[in-house]
């Protein structure tokens, strides 16, 4: 914005605050390039002109409901709307048409109840407030009229409410397209709605940032008839978090399914031998196991119902929760060292007691369990050698068998819905949902964040374009020339990612199929290929982490789970332990390889099969019209009306709201219509409105006059460059 000549002696601006992010204040003077300010809190400070962005006196103020409204459209700008509204507890705002929600952390009377749905039904975007149901509203409506297939996109950091609008956007469009209830028959609506709370049990958990974290990414499809009803669903899901089964942190939870089954009616608690979650490892790791507000035998039981609406029939629940039960007595089975140096053993009477309770519920022979847990087939040119795993071993390989049965359930759950629910072959139309996780940067980032930070960089691609070529129809509407708006793209990112040869995924791939690779000659081999690449660096203290510098910011991963955990693949003494089971149920999990697939002996990798099923949503999703929501977490507590400036500016960082206010910066930020124009700034040229002219030449005269420069007119609309309308308003002041 350069010299920022619209700021004056007398101006409001803001100025940037170490904790706050930005204040508001006054100028009391100016020397040079620095200007003396008194912060609204009295505080007295000096800042350098070009730091200051203009502040909107004319702003009201519960704010405006649309970011384009503003007539300075600057961060602050952005940040104090939604602080102002948020105080309110206006939770929605848009810009443009991207929505952006504040999780409001408590129940807001009839904001989503059945009222609330009459009243977004059939209205325009713009007429009624902000609202996720102005979406669903408008997508249903942009789906049926102009017959396209539309994709949803909500997305956020953990806890900032993705899921419950996921939901919200499914009950609504149940509400546009569902059927008649008829008394005893399930319908398609319902069997969705059902597949959230049975897909939250087994995919969701307790976090330290979020009660109810979903460990897994979800697009959901809904196919609709031609009628506008809705005739079938897909669901999809990615990356489930295996880790978690076997492993937690304090203060946070394993699953929900395993703790609402500790809390089963008595009668299963003795058929598996469960008993408190505290004996069990895979739980007692952390010392929380209830949550506030959610009773886990009611959750048990309501559970089996949705499985019912599903279409999950009760004998396939019961073998679900004793694979669930199985999986508990697994993690408690320990292992001490056997006659042998490097072998291991079962040999206390707990361990025993676990160890014959899994065997009996995944019905599998005893002793080919425990050699699958404690041996090793090794195949040699010559023979086959049985090796011993030490107990340290051993426990690794009981924790990888209790992941590979976790997700492979977790694979069926979803498999078993998509089949009961069914697909409509003839549907015409479809509105697809995502639900995926966010940019995450933590103090230890593993494969994990990885993955997710690809799928970022991915959507956020998306989301440009997307932005990018809305602006372009708006210039175009109007007729502007608008050519020279550039917009920076994050290709350069994803070909450091994805690109093949050469790119992470391709090295890791590639050092996971060499026997001897290490994370540190993984590691090497990055540190060679992108030495001179500008979004990667090696950091200084470390011979095993990288950093890439996403959009979002940089993130250091740390390289030593990222062989193993990529390697997508089930050791072949699990795999014929369990196809091999007397429970159908549990065999049907393992279904046995192909013999060729078995010899061939080809090498799987988790991020190549992760980028795969990435590149298939995005081409759903360019076949789609896309709409965003961008959820944001507005303090760190959970907490209800606490506004943390610093970290909802990153979060509209990572989403790329700050990017698309960019975009529309680098153009013609400002739209103002003909006689909006007129009504403000007249004062500075009252002669133009004496003669005899039409709106448009009005407008033509009155920008001549003031000498501003750059600006265009359209056919209905001012277009201003960004702090024009600052300028102006300055010399407003003055007149
Ligand atoms: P994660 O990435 O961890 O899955 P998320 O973005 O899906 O997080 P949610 O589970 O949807 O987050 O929301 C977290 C919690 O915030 C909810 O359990 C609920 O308590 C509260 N919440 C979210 N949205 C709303 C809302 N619109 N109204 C009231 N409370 C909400
Ligand atoms: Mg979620």
């Amino acid at each position: 914005m350069g010299t920022n000549k619209n700021i004056v002696v007398g101006s409001h601006v803001w100025v940037e605050d170490p904790t706050l992010a930005w204040v508001d204040g006054e100028v009391l003077d100016i020397k040079g390039e620095d200007a003396e300010i008194q912060t609204s809190a009295g505080k007295g400070v000096v800042a350098n002109l070009s730091k200051l962005h203009a502040k909107d006196m004319d702003v009201p103020e519960d704010g405006v409901d649309d970011m384009t409204k503003l007539s300075y459209f600057h961060e602050p700008g952005v940040l104090h709307n939604l602080a102002s509204r948020f105080a309110l507890n206006k939770v929605y705002t848009y810009t443009g048409n991207i929505l952006i929600a504040i999780n409001p952390f408590q129940s807001l009377d009839d904001l989503y109840d059945a009222a609330a749905m009459e009243k977004y039904k059939g209205r325009l975007l713009g007429d009624m407030s902000p609202h996720v149901f102005a979406i669903a509203d408008a997508s249903y409506r942009g789906m049926i009229d102009e017959r396209k297939n539309i994709s949803i996109l909500v997305s956020g950091e953990s806890g900032a409410g993705k899921t419950e609008t996921t939901k919200m956007i499914m009950r609504y469009l149940a509400f546009l397209g569902g059927h008649t209830f008829v008394e005893g028959r399930r319908t398609v609506e319902q069997q969705i709605l059902e597949s959230n709370p049975v897909l939250e049990a087994f995919g969701n958990a307790k976090t330290v940032r979020n009660n109810n974290s979903s460990r897994f990414g979800k697009f959901v499809e809904i196919q609709f008839d031609n009628r506008g009803r809705i005739s079938g669903a897909a669901i999809r899901t990615y990356l489930l978090e295996r880790s978690r089964v076997c492993q937690i942190s304090d203060s946070e939870r394993n699953y929900h399914s395993f703790y609402h089954l500790c809390a089963a009616p008595q009668e299963e608690i003795e058929k598996y031998k469960l008993g408190n979650p505290e004996s069990f490892h895979y739980l007692n790791q952390s010392n929380c196991y209830q949550l506030e507000g959610v009773n886990d035998a009611e959750e048990y039981l309501a559970i089996r119902r949705a499985m019912n609406v599903v279409g999950i029939s009760e004998d396939e629940q019961n073998s679900i929760f004793r694979v669930v039960a199985a999986i508990l007595h697994l993690g408690n089975i320990n292992f001490s060292r056997g006659e042998e140096s490097d072998s291991s053993v079962v040999t206390d009477e707990n361990s025993k007691f676990h160890l014959a309770m899994t065997a009996q519920l995944l019905k599998c022979d005893i002793h080919v369990l425990e050699d699958a847990l404690c041996k090793r087939l090794m195949v040699t040119p010559e023979e086959i050698i049985q090796r011993s795993l030490d107990p340290l071993g051993a426990a690794v390989s009981r924790d990888s068998l209790a992941k590979t049965i976790y997700s492979r359930l977790f694979d069926w759950l979803v498999n078993k819905i998509n089949v009961a629910i069914g697909q409509d072959p003839d549907s015409k139309y479809l509105i697809g949902v995502l639900d995926i996780y966010g940019f995450e940067s933590f103090q230890s980032n593993s494969f994990e964040q990885f993955c997710i930070n690809y799928t970022n960089e991915k959507l956020q691609q998306h989301f440009n374009q997307h932005v990018f070529k809305m602006e372009q129809d708006e210039y175009k509407k109007e007729d502007i020339d608008w050519s020279y708006v550039e917009f920076v793209d994050n290709q350069d990112i994803l070909d450091l990612i994805e690109k093949k040869p050469g790119g992470i995924i391709a090295l890791l791939d590639e050092a996971c199929m060499f026997p001897r690779s290490t994370s540190e000659t993984f590691t090497e081999k990055l540190y060679q290929s992108y030495k001179s690449h500008r979004h990667f660096i090696k950091p200084k203290l470390s011979r095993a982490d990288f950093t890439v510098i996403h959009y979002a910011g940089e993130v250091q991963y740390q390289s030593d789970q990222f062989l193993d955990k990529n390697k997508d693949y089930v050791v072949p003494e699990h795999q014929d332990l369990l196809s091999t089971s007397k429970c159908s149920f549990v065999a049907s999990l393992f279904p046995p390889l192909s013999e060729d697939l078995a010899k061939s002996a080809k090498f799987s990798s988790l991020s190549s099969r992760f980028k795969l099923q990435l590149q298939q949503l995005m081409d759903t999703l360019n076949s789609t019209e896309p709409h965003y929501i961008r959820c944001v977490k507005p303090n760190s507590k959970l907490r209800p009306l606490v506004f943390e400036n610093m970290s909802v500016m990153q979060q509209l960082r990572s989403g790329g709201v700050l990017e698309a206010i960019r975009i529309k910066c680098a153009g013609y930020p400002t739209h103002k219509t003909f006689p909006e124009f007129i009504k403000r700034f007249s004062i500075l040229a009252p002669e133009v409105l004496k003669q005899e002219c039409d709106e448009r030449d009005a407008c033509t005269m009155m920008l001549e006059k003031l000498a501003l420069r750059g600006f265009k007119i359209g056919k209905t609309k001012v277009f201003l460059r960004a702090g024009q309308m600052a300028e102006l308003d300055s010399l407003r002041l003055q007149e």
